[in-house]
């Protein structure tokens, strides 16, 4: 039961009806009896829903597409990596102070290090945008040698030179992916509906690789289910959903996640088939 007591989180973006972010927030709340709830707004005005936070005393906000980059100019304080990245994903509001946090480059980092280490190891991110450019920080920061590769090939050579990575361009120079350690999709191929797509011929995988998909809806994309059959070990996008979600988690509730009740929650709802109409659907 919400009370003047509940503290309320929520997520901005446009759109937000198929999020699976309030299933994953919620369920950890209940997992851990606390009085918080958190609820998806449709934003267009992200100025007006910034100082809708302070105005509210909103206790969190997870910023989603299309707001990620300009909501920065909003914030009161930003953590380094925000700036960096060029790109915010969490706000948490300490009593009127807004400060801007980005979870999606160490959910990245903690998902692909649960399979692989990544020091001197060689990656090939395929994809430019929001998702590409807070993973590409977060592997330079591990001393990967990273190539980025991306349909648009200016936006690669600009996330390239932005996070200094080698050898970076169009979608051409795929067969690199034949001497990397590992592969990442960081871009929209093969999210549902269109399951039946892959960023990448199957021919080109190899049993030395790790492969990590950050599309998550499908659970297991047609990427992923061809890296397996060629023995490659394999990160689900699910995992980085769930990881940036559990860390903003205890940004807003000071509280540890309860990750196996979040897990559980998201894996249910992937696997019970809910349908998808945008590429960034937390
Ligand atoms: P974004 O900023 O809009 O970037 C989209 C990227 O996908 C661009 O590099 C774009 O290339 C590429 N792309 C789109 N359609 C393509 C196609 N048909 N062929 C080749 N490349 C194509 O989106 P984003 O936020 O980075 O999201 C990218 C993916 O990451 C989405 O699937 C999203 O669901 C996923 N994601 C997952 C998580 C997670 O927690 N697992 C978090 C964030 C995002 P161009 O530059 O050429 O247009």
């Amino acid at each position: 039961m919400t009370s003047a007591s509940t503290k309320i989180c929520c997520l901005i973006g446009d759109p937000v009806e198929h999020s699976f972010s309030p299933l994953i927030h919620n369920a950890g709340y209940q997992a851990l009896g606390i009085n918080y709830i958190y609820v998806p707004f449709r934003v267009k005005d992200i100025k007006g829903a910034i100082e809708g936070i302070r105005g509210l005393g909103i206790r969190g906000a997870s910023i989603t597409l299309p707001h990620k980059a300009s909501a920065i100019k909003y914030i009161d304080k930003v953590d380094p990596l925000v700036k960096e990245i060029g790109a915010v994903n969490t706000i948490a509001n300490d009593g009127g102070v807004l400060s801007g946090f980005n979870t999606d480059c160490g959910a990245a980092i903690k998902a692909l290090e649960e399979v692989t280490t990544l020091e001197g190891k060689r990656a090939v991110l395929i994809g430019s945008g929001g998702a590409a450019s807070a993973i590409a920080v977060g592997l330079k920061k591990k001393g990967v040698k990273l190539v980025v590769l991306n349909r648009t090939e200016d936006k690669a050579r600009k996330l390239a030179r932005k996070v200094n990575a080698e050898d970076s361009g169009g979608l051409k120079k795929l067969p690199l992916v034949t001497s990397a350690d590992i592969l990442i999709n960081a871009t929209s191929v093969g999210m549902w509906p269109k399951t039946d797509q892959s960023i990448i011929p199957q021919n080109l995988l190899h049993n030395n690789l790790t492969v990590f998909d950050t599309v998550y809806n499908p659970k297991e994309t047609r990427f992923l289910a061809e890296a397996r059959e060629r023995g490659c070990a394999i990160v689900y996008g699910y995992k980085m959903l769930l990881y940036q979600a559990a860390m903003q988690f205890e940004l807003f509730t000071g509280h540890q996640a309860p990750l196996a009740a979040m897990e559980s929650a998201l894996t249910q709802a992937l696997e019970g088939g809910r349908d998808a109409t945008h590429s960034d659907r937390r």
